[in-house]
């Protein structure tokens, strides 16, 4: 037997076209892309469909249906956090925040992370296998249909590294803007990635008017080297040149974020080399004090030294936010509740 198709992988004009080849109209296609957009999880349920065309497409597809294993809500912000199992078993996050500019879910990627950055729980068992366009897909739509809370924004910063997973991330951004879908706008996403270069240059070439944030978290080669593997392949200058061309091609301006750790990153020398490393460019820092992972003993920037080196930022002129934190007390951050859970398991 030939393998099943994942049919929410599918753009609507591709399920068209397959639809057209089985001697299919059109309209068939429409009604199930619309189906596959609400969640539904088996072509039965499909009831404007006839019976002998439910069993033939479930004969040559399968829907993935993500189930919620955990579900925890803050109590001070209202922030909700997912533990969805896949079709395999293997389990991804997702969060969803209450912003005033609208809810806004962040969405993993991949299971695990091959990156290894020594701050970040993600990547502490490595990267297990990356996500099908339809299961980034489902983390919104589902996310959306558990918590009743209409989906604004996306930011792909949860579990994984979305420019390794380049292929389906893409696709995954056609199916999420389709009118006929979540009809969610480029300008509403944000894409994070650790500095993949290359990837970086490949994505300016698509020209998609999302927003990119590349994880910096230290301003030279001898701190990134020590706290993020990937800068030895890709270095800092290196990074600095592709988002200047992401500008160039795409005119939009990358954001930086930058993990404050205590005795690591956060030194006057190291504030007063970002300014420089950043100075004249108009880049946005996003300053996030460290949440601690237990199996790290990387700690946060006191709040003293988080001033001193936003005072520095402000004297250079450096254009930066300190971000708010939500979810604090659910594990609400990078991989922790699937490292929680699986250790439990
Ligand atoms: N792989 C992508 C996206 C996922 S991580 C990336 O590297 O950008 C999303 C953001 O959370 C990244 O900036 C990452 O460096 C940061 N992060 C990871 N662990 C963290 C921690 N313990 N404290 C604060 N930020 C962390």
């Amino acid at each position: 037997m030939t393998e099943k198709i994942d049919i929410k992988s599918l753009l609507p004009e591709e399920l068209e076209a397959a639809f057209r080849d089985s001697g299919l109209p059109a309209f068939r296609a429409r009604q199930v892309f619309s189906w596959l957009q609400k969640g539904v999880g088996s072509f039965g349920e499909m009831t404007n469909l006839p019976r002998s065309l439910q069993a033939e497409l479930a004969a040559r597809y399968w829907i993935t249906t993500p189930k919620v294993l955990r579900r925890q809500e803050s109590r001070r912000d209202g922030t909700i956090k997912y533990l969805w199992e896949l079709d395999d078993g293997n389990s991804v996050e997702s969060v969803v925040m209450r912003y005033h500019y609208g809810n806004t879910v962040c969405i993993s990627s991949q299971v695990g992370c091959a990156m290894g950055c020594a701050f970040c729980a993600s990547t502490i068992g490595g990267l297990v296998r990356s996500l099908r366009p339809s299961e980034i897909l489902d983390q919104v739509l589902f996310s959306q249909l558990d918590s009743g809370l209409p989906i604004r924004n996306i930011v792909l910063m949860g579990i994984g590294e979305p420019l390794a997973n380049m292929e389906n991330v893409l696709r995954f951004l056609e199916l999420v803007n389709r009118p006929e879908g979540l009809n969610i706008g480029m300008r509403h996403v944000t894409l994070s990635t650790c500095g993949l270069a290359e990837k970086v240059d490949k994505l300016a070439e698509h020209n998609i008017q999302l927003t990119l944030t590349v994880s910096l978290h230290a301003p030279d080669d001898e701190t990134r080297n020590r706290i993020m593997p990937v800068n030895r392949a890709y270095g800092v200058e290196r990074v600095m040149q592709s988002c200047r061309n992401y500008f160039e091609k795409t005119g939009r301006r990358v954001s930086f974020e930058y993990a404050m750790i205590d005795g690591v990153n956060d030194t006057p020398r190291h504030a007063e080399a970002l300014a420089a490393l950043l100075s004249g460019g108009g880049f946005h820092v996003n300053l996030i004090p460290l949440n601690n992972v237990a199996e790290s003993p990387l700690r946060p920037s006191t709040p003293d030294h988080l001033k001193r080196f936003r005072e520095i930022l402000t004297g250079h002129g450096i254009n930066h936010t300190v971000r708010r934190r939500l979810g604090s007390d659910i594990d609400a951050s990078c991989g922790q509740l699937r490292r929680k859970t699986l250790s439990l398991g």
